[in-house]
C-alpha cells in the first residue's frame, strides 16, 4: 500500500478532504492532473497581482463551510467584509436591500410589487414543503403581478446567493435553504478570506504535506475495480494503491476514470445529466492614479467604490475593485478590478455571443464606476494598465436547479466499497465552493470510519 487514502483531484474538495484526513493522522496521496493546486478555485499571478478565478467569496464568512474546514485543521480564519453592495440598473445605482426593512424602503421597486411580494411570502409561510419543493422560482411566483425590476432584483439575488441567475431554472427549495442558512449570519452574509483566496489553498496544502504528498501534473487514467472494490489507480506516472480512494473530480468527468457500468445506475445517470454553470471574468490592473480620483466625498448622491460590490441583472454580473477589500492582491498603490458574468450553458461556445456580453459588461463597469465618481467624464481604460478575460467552461459543477438540489446530488459513498466522492457535484451542503468544503467534512468522516473498521 502506498498510503491509507488516494485522493483524485487537488481542487477545494480534494485538498480539503486530504487536509482533514492528514490532520487525523491518515497518510494521503493527492493526484492532480494539472501543474497547480486549486482546480476551479486556483489563483494566478500577473505582474505582481494575484488573480482568483472570478471573485471567490465565502458565503456566511465565519459561519460558512470554508471557515469550518479551516477551524477543523487548527486554523482561525478571518474574513473581510464588503462595506456596500449596490445594484446597477437602468443607468442608476441603488443599495441592494439587505433585509426586509431596506427592501420595503427601496426606491427600486414599486409599492404594488412590494405588496404582491409580501402576499407571496405570507402564502409560502402556510405551504407544505411538497407544495413548492419541485418548483422553479418563476413557477413559484406565477399568479403574482410582479414588475420587471422585481424579477431583475430576484435574478441578482439568485446569482449572488445560490449562484444561479436563471429564475426559470433556480429551485425555490434551494432559495428557502439559503434563507435558513442566512439567518445564522445575517450581518456578514459574504466574506473574502483575509490574505486572499490563495491563503486557503496554501493552508490546506501545508496540512496535506504534514502526512502525505501532492503529485502535480499526474493524471489518473483508470481506477481498477474488482469485486466492487478499487484495487489500485493507474496514472500517467505508474500505479498506486491504498485502503480507500476519494474521487474529487466533477461527476460529469467520472467516465474519464471509471467504467460507468461498474457504478450504480443512479450515479451513472447523474454523471450523464448533471448541468453545470458557465461564465467569464474580466480583470483589469489599474494604475496608481485610479483611487486618487475623488469619489463619494464630492456629493452625497455618489457612492464610494472602496469596499463596494456592484451587481447587475442585464447581463448577470458582479464586480468590485477587490484590492480595496484585500490589499495583498495588488502591488503597492495599484488596484485590481474583477468582474464576473454568468453565460448560459448553451452559449458558452458561441464566440460572438460571448464577445457581445463582454462588451455589455464593460459598459456596466464604465457606467457604474462613473456614478461612483460623481458622473464626471470617466473611462476605465484611461487607468487600465492591462486587461485579461478568462472564459470559464465550468463555474459550479451542479447548478442549483430543480432536480439538482442537495438530495439529488452525488452521495459520498457508493456501491464500490472503498470508493468515496467529494467535490461540488456531491451532497455537500451549500452552493458552489461551500459544497466542496462541506463534502470534505462529510466524506473524510466516512473514510476515517472505514479505516478504523479495517484496523
Ligand atoms: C470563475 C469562478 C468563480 C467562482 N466563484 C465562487 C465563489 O465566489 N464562491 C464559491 O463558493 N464558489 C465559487 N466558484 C465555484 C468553486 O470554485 C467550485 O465550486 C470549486 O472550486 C469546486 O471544487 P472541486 O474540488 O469540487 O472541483 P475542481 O475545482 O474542478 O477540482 C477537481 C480537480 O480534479 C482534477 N482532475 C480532474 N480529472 C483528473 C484526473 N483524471 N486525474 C487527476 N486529477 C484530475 C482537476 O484538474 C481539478 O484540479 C467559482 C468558480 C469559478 C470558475
Amino acid at each position: 500500500m502506498d498510503a491509507d487514502v488516494i485522493i483524485i483531484g487537488a481542487g477545494i474538495g480534494g485538498l480539503a478532504t486530504a487536509a482533514l484526513l492528514a490532520n487525523a493522522g491518515c497518510s494521503v496521496i493527492v493526484v492532480e492532473k494539472s501543474k497547480r493546486i486549486g482546480g476551479r478555485a486556483a489563483c494566478f499571478e500577473k505582474d505582481g497581482f494575484v488573480l482568483d478565478n472570478g471573485i471567490h467569496l465565502s458565503r456566511f464568512a465565519l459561519k460558512g463551510k470554508c471557515a469550518e474546514v479551516l477551524r477543523e485543521i487548527g486554523i482561525t480564519p478571518k474574513f473581510s467584509k464588503f462595506k456596500k453592495i449596490l445594484v446597477f440598473q437602468n443607468g442608476k445605482l441603488f443599495p441592494f436591500p439587505k433585509g426586509p426593512i431596506s427592501y420595503f424602503r427601496s426606491p427600486f421597486i414599486s409599492k404594488n410589487t412590494k405588496i404582491q411580494s409580501l402576499r407571496y411570502l405570507f402564502s409560502v409561510w402556510f405551504k407544505k414543503p411538497s407544495d413548492y419543493e419541485n418548483k422553479s422560482v418563476l413557477e413559484a411566483l406565477s399568479g403574482y403581478e410582479l414588475e420587471e425590476n422585481f424579477l431583475d432584483l430576484t435574478r441578482i439575488f439568485l446569482s449572488s446567493s445560490i449562484a444561479c441567475p436563471y429564475i426559470e431554472k433556480a429551485s425555490i427549495e434551494e432559495v428557502r435553504r439559503f434563507f435558513l442558512h442566512g439567518m445564522k449570519s445575517p450581518f456578514f452574509p459574504v466574506g473574502y478570506l483575509k490574505g486572499g483566496w490563495k491563503k486557503a489553498l496554501v493552508l490546506l496544502q501545508s496540512k496535506v504535506l504534514e502526512n502525505g504528498k501532492i503529485l502535480l501534473g499526474v493524471k489518473v487514467k483508470r481506477l481498477v475495480i474488482e469485486n466492487e472494490t478499487v484495487k489500485f489507480v493507474e496514472t500517467t506516472k505508474g500505479s498506486f494503491s491504498a485502503k480507500c480512494y476519494v474521487s474529487s473530480i466533477p461527476a460529469q468527468d467520472l467516465k474519464s476514470i471509471i467504467e460507468l457500468n461498474k457504478l450504480s445506475p443512479e450515479i451513472k445517470n447523474y454523471s450523464k445529466i448533471v448541468e453545470k454553470s458557465c461564465g467569464f471574468s474580466i480583470y483589469m490592473g489599474l494604475s496608481k492614479k485610479f483611487l486618487s480620483l475623488p469619489s463619494s466625498v464630492i456629493s452625497k448622491n455618489t457612492h464610494s467604490i472602496n469596499g463596494t460590490m456592484i451587481l447587475s441583472a442585464n447581463p448577470p454580473s458582479m464586480g468590485t475593485i477587490i484590492s480595496t477589500i484585500e490589499k495583498r492582491v495588488a502591488p503597492k498603490g495599484k488596484n485590481l478590478l474583477v468582474w464576473f458574468s454568468f453565460v448560459p450553458l448553451e452559449k458558452i461556445n458561441d464566440k460572438s455571443f460571448i464577445n457581445n456580453q463582454i462588451n455589455e459588461v464593460k459598459l456596466v463597469i464604465d457606467n457604474s464606476l462613473r456614478l461612483c465618481f460623481n458622473n464626471q467624464k470617466f473611462n476605465i481604460s484611461e487607468f487600465c494598465e492591462w486587461e485579461k478575460v478568462i472564459i470559464h467552461k465550468m463555474v459550479d459543477g451542479a447548478i442549483p436547479k430543480v432536480g439538482q438540489g442537495i438530495k439529488e446530488r452525488l452521495d459520498f459513498k457508493c456501491n464500490i466499497k472503498n470508493l468515496f466522492f467529494a467535490g461540488d457535484t456531491t451532497r455537500g451542503d451549500g452552493w458552489g465552493g461551500d459544497i466542496a468544503f462541506d463534502s470534505a467534512l462529510k466524506c473524510s468522516k466516512l473514510v476515517k470510519a472505514m479505516l478504523r473498521k479495517g484496523k
